[in-house]
């Protein structure tokens, strides 16, 4: 639909060299030449007001972010073999957004990589094999972390070792309701697991329950999630691959809100602002276990190019008051949602925290009828009114909100203003 010949030319391209496993967004999909700050570019030079990115989080094509990687690209790039300060300055800058928290860090190249060296850690220090996660979790795309990713849907089975839990819904239930749900539901999987001979390992949550639905709230969960996993011999797991490096706005990391110290805290997608590069942090005994018996590489894991890369995010964040600018924009966009719910009756539940909200569409607000379809169409209506965005939850009738840190209130209002204009349009 809509699309020119060479774009459709290049989608018969993808599909012969690229194969099946592939997806595009849109109904009308879309080509991008060029980025930068909150905007992308296609062909002809039109803006997209980008409201979905967290990889390019401190906005696309950064220039300390492309002059760091450029600088170090032409000097030096290896691995961590040999002695370089690069990889120590970084994890030293990394280890102090911990607030006085003692850590080690560890360098992967994906978040997927992260969770599953993190499931490697928490294995050889609990003995445990048995991990737990929410209902619709999403951990990422190797073997072991796959098959703890219930997001995939039924074709991916679960692995059985494995149990879901509850996320916190704020939703269907009142704060106390939720959060009990949820650590009940933590108490019978880990005594499920005991039934069955198996040890808990861990516990793994995205610390904003993304992909369950969003939900930031009732902070203090995870401090009692992490009392119940530790009495059962089992770590917490903090995933903060979609939370961390300032997006909550209120807090650096996600886990933060919930007064929580977890034992292992994994990372990625925002931390080299596109640059390949992801983690870890653990506390040293629990690398130490690790470390005695196994010898850890990973060839461009924490490689001098990424670590400045990573630097200069960690800088930006700082220097241009984004964490700040996220607590100030969240809170604008979120109230100018609630307002349109005001007169939008579609809109049933505005949810989130910083720059990350979700916005739940249902038909009837009594029932809670998920409106998919709408969900669909108004997503699909703001790529043509060019707006980046997409949908999220168990039942894909949440708009996803999630834009670059440096989002300003004029970008807040394009994108409250033309939502206005399609929701009188249902
Ligand atoms: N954890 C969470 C919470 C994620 O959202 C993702 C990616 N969507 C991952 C892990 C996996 O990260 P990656 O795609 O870099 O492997």
């Amino acid at each position: 639909a809509g699309l020119k010949p060479n774009e459709q030319a290049m989608i018969e391209r993808r599909q012969k060299a690229l194969g099946q496993a592939y997806r595009l967004f849109y109904e009308h999909p879309v080509h991008f030449v060029r980025g930068e700050g909150v905007h992308l570019y296609d062909p002809e030079g039109n803006a997209y007001l980008d409201v979905y990115n967290n990889v390019a989080s401190i906005g696309h094509s950064h220039p300390k972010v492309v002059e760091a990687i450029a600088k170090q690209a032409a000097t030096l790039n290896t691995h961590t073999r040999y002695l370089n300060e690069s990889i120590l300055d970084y994890a030293e800058a990394l280890l102090a957004t911990f607030g006085g928290e003692t850590y080690q860090a560890m360098f992967t190249c994906t978040g997927s990589e992260a969770n599953d060296l993190a499931f490697r850690l928490a294995r050889s220090y609990t003995g445990g094999t048995g991990i737990i996660v929410t209902e619709y979790a999403y951990h990422g795309v190797t073997s072991s972390v796959a098959e703890c990713s219930p997001a995939f849907g039924p074709n991916l089975p679960l692995g059985i070792h494995v149990r879901t839990i509850p996320a916190p819904d704020t939703y269907h239930f009142d704060e106390a309701a939720a959060e009990r749900r949820f650590l009940d539901g933590l108490s019978a999987a880990i005594l499920d697991l005991q039934r069955h001979g198996i040890r808990p390992a861990a516990l793994i949550v995205d610390t904003l329950f993304t992909s369950d639905g969003v939900y930031p709230e009732p902070v203090g969960l995870l401090a009692k999630a992490a009392k119940l996993i530790r009495e059962a011999g089992g770590l917490l797991i903090a995933d903060e691959v979609q939370a961390g490096f300032a997006r909550s706005g209120s807090h650096f990391w996600g886990f933060q809100r919930h007064q929580v110290v977890p034992d292992i805290v994994t990372m990625g997608k925002p931390m080299g602002n596109g640059h390949p590069i992801a983690g870890l942090v653990a506390k040293p005994e629990i690398i130490d276990h690790f470390g005695k018996n196994v010898r850890y590489f990973n060839t461009f894991g924490g490689n001098p190019v990424s670590c400045a890369a990573g630097m200069a995010v960690l800088n930006a964040i700082k220097e241009e008051g984004l964490q700040e600018n996220a607590a100030q924009v969240g809170a604008y966009l979120k109230a100018g949602f609630e307002t349109l719910a005001e007169t939008h009756t579609l809109i049933g539940d505005v949810r989130g925290a910083g720059l990350f909200l979700g916005v739940e569409m249902v038909t009837d607000r009594e029932k809670k009828i998920p409106a998919k379809e709408q969900t669909t169409w108004i997503v699909n209506q703001l790529r043509e009114r060019r707006i980046l965005i997409s949908t999220i939850g168990p039942d894909g009738n949440m708009l996803k909100v999630r834009p670059q840190l440096p989002f300003s209130k004029a970008n807040a209002d394009q994108l409250l203003n033309t939502l206005d204009d399609l929701l009188k349009q249902l």
